[in-house]
């Protein structure tokens, strides 16, 4: 079903720039952050630039714990009343995507206002596998040169599809029936387990997939127009939606990281998500090309096939541009946020 539009203030993306702190090792070799954040402002400066974002978090700007707060609360409360979202977290190897993506849910053990359903899937060289399968083996795939979860041979690939009503469904996927944060933050750490990562020159935990943990809520509830009357001549409402969390591949250049044969061929792919996911996001935001109905390209990959209904349009994005605070290689960072969130 279609989510119904959000209020009209809401932009539909929305950019963050998260700079993560300063690790162990980091510190003890006297490490200093590369990148100043203009105080009171959602900006930072490296040397003689500066960079303006809708949120600046960490380091010495706004703390990160107020990142969910801004950025992912007012999207899980859109959840609840029908809308589709994503949140996209962007950056290179180390620069704590994945931390961050794992950190919304850690130990809760609130019960779910409803039931929700989650999947886990990664994308890794344009095939999805599923995270949650517990009959795919946990077994070294060391052919592949990979860990992780093996997919079952002759199970057959998970497809996604779109219904008459366009809205994008998984076939073969294990969907994990969720009541409480707890049992949320246990299915997210299950997938997290299963997915797979392999050594390259920049980081020997490097994630060469696109992982996406989604929330689905679905309920039938009283219709609520301030008439009584009318709510009881309109019936029952239906309301479904999804909430995307995607850890991107990381950002860095097949070339950076020394990658060769096989993982030179799974870099091919990641940029081609990553690619992908530009070309949407870049289309999506010129209003003018929109209003002549110009062609979105979501199906020149599986990652921008499977948010196709959760981007655009009258759903919420955010984009989480994880940064390395030895990094300072920003324009890299910035250039393809720019086309992604399109206002930076
Ligand atoms: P990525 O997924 O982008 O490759 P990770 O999320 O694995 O990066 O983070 C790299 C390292 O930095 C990990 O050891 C992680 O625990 C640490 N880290 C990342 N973000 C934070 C944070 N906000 N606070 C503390 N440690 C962090
Ligand atoms: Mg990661």
């Amino acid at each position: 079903m279609e989510s119904p539009p959000p209020p009209a203030e809401d932009c539909c993306v929305k950019v963050a720039l998260h700079i993560r702190p300063l690790l162990g090792d980091e510190k003890l070799q006297a490490c200093k952050d590369c990148v100043s954040v203009v105080p009171n402002k959602p900006q930072v400066q490296l040397g003689t630039h500066s960079f303006t974002f809708d949120h600046v978090y960490g380091s010495t700007g706004t703390p990160s714990s107020s990142m969910f707060e801004d950025c992912v609360a007012p999207l899980v409360d859109g959840l609840f009343q029908g809308y589709n979202a994503t949140v996209l977290a962007y950056g290179q190897t180390g620069s704590g995507k994945t931390y961050t993506m794992g950190s919304g849910c850690k130990d809760g053990s609130n019960k779910l206002p409803v039931p929700v359903t989650s999947f886990f899937i990664e994308i890794l060289k344009e095939e999805v596998r599923d995270l949650l399968d517990p009959n795919s083996s946990n077994k070294s795939d060391t052919a592949n040169g990979q860990t992780g979860k093996v997919n079952i041979p002759g199970k057959p690939p998970i497809q996604i599809r779109e219904t008459s009503n366009g809205v994008i469904t998984l076939a073969g996927s294990t969907e994990c029936s969720v009541q409480s944060l707890k049992e949320m933050a246990d299915c997210l750490e299950h997938g997290s387990l299963s997915r797979a990562t392999g050594s390259t020159n920049m980081n020997n935990q490097s994630s060469r997939s696109h992982a996406i943990f989604t929330i689905t809520v679905e309920q039938i509830r009283k219709p609520n127009t301030g008439d009584a009357n009318l709510n009881e001549t309109m019936g029952d409402e239906y309301l479904c939606a999804k909430l995307h969390l995607v850890d991107l591949a990381g950002s860095e250049r097949a070339k950076r990281t020394g990658s060769d044969g096989m993982r030179f061929k799974e870099g091919v792919h990641i940029n081609k998500g990553l690619l992908a996911l530009g070309n949407v996001i870049s289309a999506l935001g010129d209003e003018k090309k929109r209003k002549e109905g110009a062609h979105v390209p979501y199906r020149d990959s599986k990652l921008t096939r499977l948010l196709q209904d959760s981007l655009g349009g009258n759903r919420r994005t955010v984009m989480i541009g994880e940064w390395d605070p030895l990094s300072s290689e920003m324009l890299k960072l910035r250039q393809p946020m720019r086309v992604l969130g399109n206002n930076v």
